[in-house]
């Protein structure tokens, strides 16, 4: 099963892809993940991708696109893969369509979270990551069974550091002018799923459980 999570900065892609990871046995491939691990090891990629990430806007798609394009080529996606923060423009997600046909593949299903904008900062800012495997907490939604200590590694939590008000509010403009517009794109192609992404964790699973099978 090939899925992508589609929706804002702090719809809950990452907090959900967890639990279709233990349902399903797929990978989660998060673009957001791969470059921050590029910038933890020093790589030239990802010193260059770390300037647009402070900044609240998109890395250029010719990066975005090779990291999907090795990644996809990866033996553990034959099974199957969850997208998480890729596509992000039409261009990537045109370049997604050429890839996958070249791969053999498809894109079964888009689940878009909604969630309303003037709930992003706040869940954004009180947001908690893993620095070790990248599973996302809330200090209020959604806390760590252990106050700091990541429930699934024991890893240490932390904020991200474009998690703050300012880069939020440039990471959303970003998303409604350049990601946005694919909602329709994918309904376009009656792949897409919405799911209210306002609801409780566990609702939301159960829903995205319903629709994937
Ligand atoms: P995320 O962890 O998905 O919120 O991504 C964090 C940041 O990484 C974004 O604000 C972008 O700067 C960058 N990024 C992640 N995925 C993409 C993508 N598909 N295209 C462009 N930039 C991306």
């Amino acid at each position: 099963m090939n899925i992508m999570l589609f929706g804002a900065p702090g719809a809950g892609k990452g907090t959900q892809a967890k639990y279709i990871i233990d349902r399903y046995g797929i990978p989660q491939i998060s673009t957001g993940d791969i470059l921050r691990e590029a910038i933890s090891q020093g790589t030239a990629m990802g010193i260059e991708a770390k300037k647009y990430m402070d900044e609240g806007k998109l890395v250029p798609d010719s990066t975005m696109i090779g990291i999907i394009r090795d990644r996809l080529k990866e033996s553990d996606c034959k099974k199957g893969f969850i997208l998480d923060g890729f596509p992000r423009t039409l261009a990537q997600a045109e370049a997604l369509e050429q890839l996958l046909k070249e791969l053999n593949m498809n894109l079964d299903r888009v689940i878009s979270l909604n969630v309303p904008d003037e709930l992003i900062v706040g869940r954004i800012i009180g947001r908690r990551v893993c620095s070790k495997c990248g599973a996302s907490f809330h200090v209020i939604n959604n806390p760590p069974k252990v106050d700091g200590i990541c429930d699934y590694c024991g890893g240490e939590l932390i904020m991200r550091k474009d998690d703050n008000k300012e880069t939020v509010e440039k990471r959303l403009i970003a998303y409604h002018e350049q990601t946005a517009p694919l909602f329709n794109f994918y309904k376009g192609k009656g792949i897409m799923s919405e799911v209210d992404g306002t609801a409780e964790i566990s609702e939301i699973t159960k829903k995205i459980f319903e629709i994937l099978g």
